[in-house]
């Protein structure tokens, strides 16, 4: 079976997005997305619980994406992911540190966004290579790059180098689930998903980059009433 995956996905539990568990649900069964990767900045209980929510309607039968529990953790180089973890990943470490701290639970190194030249702390292409033995795959398209050419970069370096890569929407807000995706065989476990994932396809398309001042606008507006979302996003 062909499953669409988006493998970059903000809940609440960032502190700059704005979906929640209903909105996840909804909009990838609108987008035809199958699994989700959630990669909350540096916190994973959102993955968790989001994890934990999807598992218990499925066992119910009901509909509800797979979730893959991640998080996208700042170390003192930018920001990488991990996936299929089962413990928090602290930030601010330097970039081998963070990823021996994947790998040694079992997880999947994920970079993100690898040329959005605007962020001023991110690994150089050098650096991707000399740290390729413990990276799993790199995000060839990304929903939100700052730079719209950084996707543009990312597939020229993939092309020279034997990256397994994969894409993510990067979706602070519901309308943007699903913006890039990769359709592949149906897995299950790191080591799977690792060898279909080389046989996938990425599909993607960028959205404004104002869509995130306009989430940041609308964060602040439920702030502001003070309601039960605004509240957890305090955290
Ligand atoms: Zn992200």
């Amino acid at each position: 079976m062909i499953v669409k995956v988006d493998f970059h996905v903000h809940t609440v539990y960032s502190p700059d997005s704005v979906i929640t568990f209903q909105d996840l649900r909804d909009g990838c069964r609108e987008k035809g997305i199958d699994v989700v990767a959630i990669m909350d900045h540096d916190v994973i209980e959102g993955a968790f619980e989001f994890a934990f929510r999807s598992e218990e309607l499925l066992s119910r039968g009901e509909w509800a994406p797979r979730v893959l529990v991640g998080e996208e953790v700042r170390t003192t180089k930018g920001e990488i992911c991990g996936l299929f973890l089962s413990e928090w990943v602290p930030d601010n470490l330097p970039p081998r540190e963070t990823m021996d701290l994947i790998k040694g639970q079992g997880g999947l190194v994920y970079v993100p966004h690898p040329f959005d030249l605007l962020k001023l702390k991110r690994l150089k292409a050098s650096e991707l290579v000399e740290l390729s033995g413990l990276i799993d795959i790199v995000e060839e398209f990304n929903g939100k790059p700052r730079l719209p050419l950084a996707n543009v970069l990312a597939r020229r370096f993939l092309g020279r180098h034997p990256f397994t890569r994969a894409a993510g929407s990067d979706a602070h807000e519901p309308t943007h689930l699903g913006a890039a995706f990769v359709e592949m065989e149906d897995f299950s476990g790191p080591a799977d998903l690792m060898e279909k994932l080389a046989g996938g396809s990425i599909s993607g398309k960028i959205y404004s980059p104002f869509a995130s001042a306009y989430t940041l606008f609308r964060i602040r507006r439920k702030r502001k009433a003070g309601d039960r979302m605004g509240d957890r996003m305090e955290r």
